[in-house]
């Protein structure tokens, strides 16, 4: 479902994503793990078209998100086509990005209402049914202030997940959460993958999470995949040296 391919991202004279592959099935569950400053999230702002990639290609279901000139230089997307192409992707980020000025409710129907057109009263139906799902059926009406961090992050799935997206991203969607909450929206996330067919791409830095829920577990070192496996292997007997420094760092 998605292909990257000789993926180069700079900032200024920084390589942050050096060069990289990597494909992700329908369906499969990803965790993208390693050292701070390896080019984790850069790696999903990239594939949501948040940023602009400087050499490769990207394809999502087979179509690409640049396109080449005539002598073979990258253009980005029009707007048009980054807006089109985001409908497929739901991305929840580590600080919740909700509309303060909106309610939960509010907040999980703005987006479908606005881009895919949905009628006042279909928005609000699937927008309470989703709300339902990740335990905020009391909650309607709240506002984001009014709701604890995880209830937000809650929403924030809710409203990422109300345009019906085939890719959930998640970047480090607990690391703001005390342990209590983080349980919270790791239960909805491990719901969400039994339920629904639904490809993910995780980053963590909670391996126990990531050992459970992911089918393949990707190393991020340097802007490279230094070691992919599954979550026996890379947890397991990882081969790489970085991979072992790292585990045994954090574990
Ligand atoms: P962390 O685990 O700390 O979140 P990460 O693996 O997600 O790290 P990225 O956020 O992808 O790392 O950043 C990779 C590198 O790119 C870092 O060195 C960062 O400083 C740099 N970087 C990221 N965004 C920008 C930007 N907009 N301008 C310049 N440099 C940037
Ligand atoms: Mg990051």
């Amino acid at each position: 479902l998605i292909r990257f391919r000789g993926v180069t991202k700079r900032y200024g004279p920084l390589t942050v994503l050096d060069n990289l592959d990597l494909d992700v099935e329908r369906n499969e569950k990803v965790a993208i793990i390693g050292p701070s400053g390896s080019g984790k999230s850069t790696l999903l702002r990239v594939l949501m078209m948040l940023e602009n990639i400087d050499d490769g290609v990207i394809e999502v279901g087979g179509e690409p998100l640049t396109h080449m000139d005539r002598n073979g230089t990258l253009v980005p997307a029009s707007e048009s086509y980054k807006r089109n192409g985001r409908r497929n992707i739901g991305m929840v980020f580590q600080n919740f990005n909700l509309f303060p000025h909106m309610t939960a409710l509010e907040n999980a129907i703005e987006a479908p209402r606005k881009t895919l057109g949905l009628t006042k009263q279909a928005a609000t139906e699937r927008g309470v049914e989703l709300l339902d799902m990740v335990g905020l059926s009391d909650k309607l009406d709240h506002y984001p202030s009014q709701l604890s961090g995880g209830q937000q992050q809650r929403v924030a799935i809710a409203r990422a997940l109300a345009m019906r997206p085939q890719v959930m991203l998640f970047d480090e969607v607990t690391s703001a959460l005390d342990p209590e909450l983080c349980s919270e929206v790791l239960n909805v996330i491990r719901r969400l993958s039994d339920k629904h067919d639904l490809t993910m791409l995780m980053v963590t830095h909670q391996m126990g999470f990531a050992r459970e829920f992911a089918d393949r577990v990707c190393f991020f070192s340097e802007g490279k995949i230094a070691e992919q496996g599954t979550s026996e292997e890379i947890f397991g007997s990882p081969k790489h040296e970085r991979t072992q420094a790292f585990l045994s760092a954090v574990m």
